[in-house]
């Protein structure tokens, strides 16, 4: 089974570092690249990977949103009472303000995205291993 290693840890943005700022709110290893840094602009944009059977906690953005362009692998992302979504590159996905939601990995690929995240995050609970071994 391809992973997509070699895709996303060569993708059109550089994977960045281990992201262990992040790595009490993410299940799994995760690497964050900061495609953005000018003062004058009040999005983030980031490259998000993530290795098989990494993902987010649940959580929330706030008085923002956040944008989801998919580059790599393959990835799920799920809002709260809603079925989880299978993502693949070119996928684009919309996070409104207040909506409980994760993204993150599948079992057997790495992930990669580019989060354009405004607001403030709030950050829940892990996804359960028995949700999340759930999913296929
Ligand atoms: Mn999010």
């Amino acid at each position: 089974m391809n992973n997509h290693e070699n895709s996303i840890k060569h993708g059109l943005f550089n994977m960045g570092d281990l992201n262990v700022a992040l790595q009490q709110y993410f299940t799994g290893n995760s690497y964050h690249q900061s495609l953005v840094k000018d003062p004058q602009v009040n999005v983030t944009v980031s490259n998000v990977s993530f290795e098989p059977g990494a993902r987010t906690n649940w959580h929330i953005h706030h008085d923002g949103y956040q944008i989801l362009l998919v580059t790599g692998g393959e990835g799920w992302y799920q809002e709260a009472g809603q079925p989880a979504q299978r993502l693949h590159p070119g996928d684009v996905v919309v996070t409104h303000d207040g909506v409980k939601h994760w993204h993150g990995a599948t079992k057997n690929s790495r992930f990669s995205h580019i989060a354009i995240t405004a607001g403030t995050h709030e950050w829940l609970e892990p996804v359960s291993d028995a949700d999340y071994q759930s999913l296929d």
